[in-house]
């Protein structure tokens, strides 16, 4: 019986909450979206069964990505899928209608409610086979799937599994810095563990005002800002521009700024390098193709502080002034440059992608960047 009730937590909610025989006269057939939603739910069930956290979480209803943090997600699949080790997803119903999800009370005319079974192993070892539900609703044009069947059950799982609160605000760029650094470093630790992945923490040197460094890159010299060196793997920040950034346009600023480096460590452990030329090998990419999917990590990294009410209006508002004051390439620099960030426009665009898309919406799936 526990394992039917971790389940019923993870895909399935009331039954009795679908109002069927509601969706009559569509546009688009009912036996088209029933099939659609079969097959979305089998791709999504079998990213469970395969262990593709990350990607499970991405294909949520963005309402459900409002509430649950990426971090506390993973750790919760890591949890129930460990233990239950499930066999393959056979989907037994397709019934549209409306639906709605008990933590939001919101209510969604255009459902689809796939009954399925699978095989689990219980506590005592024996393999048995359960039939559950899962939700889904179309979001531009997609099924994605919805997660949790309370606030309370969200509740108690974000204080259970979030990295713990900061109390108070940080107060100068050191203690801001320290906190920055060890979020996205919990962060990606927590997204790479959930994939099974290994995962090895960049070194971070933060460089007093006035002061240089030497790196495997090169000398970083005062108003260097801040970069990413693969061969040493260390992030160097320059402690007086990033204090300079805090004054002029806010703490998420320099949050974008480390997480932007971060993200280049990240690609590093996921085997991607930047090309100085025409990219010959499978694992290389351009110097723009780099750079804004470091933008969109940072996005990505960014939904979940927010989902752990971290952000507010104004830190999204601050992250993008500054992008398009500092950051976006001059006109007239060619998208092949070696050194090509992309504009203000794209940078932006590519933040928002990571956000609004997670992983999926930078091409990484599984922590794998995606080749097309
Ligand atoms: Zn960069």
């Amino acid at each position: 019986m526990r394992i039917v009730a971790v389940l019923v937590m993870v895909f399935g909610i009331m039954a009795s909450s679908i109002g069927l025989g509601h969706a009559s006269g569509q546009v688009v057939s009912n036996e088209v979206k029933m099939q659609a939603a079969a097959q979305t739910a089998q791709s999504y069930l079998d990213a469970a069964v395969a262990g593709n956290y990350n990607a499970l979480f991405d294909y949520m209803h963005p309402d459900v990505l409002a509430e649950v943090p990426r971090s506390v997600a993973l750790q919760i699949f890591s949890q129930i899928y460990g233990q239950t080790k499930p066999g393959k997803a056979v989907i037994k119903d397709v019934q549209l209608g409306s639906y709605t999800w008990p933590v939001n009370n919101k209510t969604y005319d255009d459902a689809a409610q796939v009954t399925y079974t699978q095989e689990f192993t219980g506590q005592d070892g024996k393999k048995q086979t359960l039939e559950t539900m899962m939700y889904l609703v179309p979001f531009q044009g997609q099924y994605r799937w919805f997660f949790g069947n309370s606030r309370a059950y969200i509740a108690d799982a974000s204080a259970r599994f979030a990295p713990p609160k900061q109390e108070g605000t940080p107060s100068d760029i050191t203690e801001l810095l320290k906190f920055v650094v060890n979020d996205l470093d919990t962060f990606y630790k927590g997204s790479f563990s959930a994939q099974q992945m290994q995962y090895t923490s960049p070194g971070v040197k933060i460089v007093p005002p006035g002061r240089s460094a030497m790196t495997a890159c090169g000398p970083a010299a005062p108003g260097f800002w801040a970069f990413y060196c693969p061969p040493d793997k260390t992030v160097y920040l320059d402690q007086a521009f990033l204090d300079d950034l805090n004054k002029e346009y806010g703490d998420f600023a320099v949050a974008f700024v480390v997480g932007h480096e971060w993200a280049h460590h990240v690609q590093t452990e996921m085997g991607i390098d930047r090309s100085q030329r025409r990219p010959s090998k499978p694992n290389e990419v351009y110097s723009i193709e780099l750079e804004l999917m470091a933008d969109c990590l940072t996005g990505v990294w960014s939904r979940d502080m927010d989902a752990r009410d971290f952000l507010d209006l104004q830190d999204l508002a601050e992250a993008s002034a500054f992008i398009f004051a500092r950051l976006g390439d001059p006109n007239g620099i060619d998208e092949f440059d070696p050194q090509a960030h992309g504009n203000a426009e794209q940078r932006t665009d590519a933040f928002s992608d990571g956000y609004d898309g997670g992983y999926m919406g930078c091409s990484v799936n599984g922590l794998s960047p995606v080749r097309s």
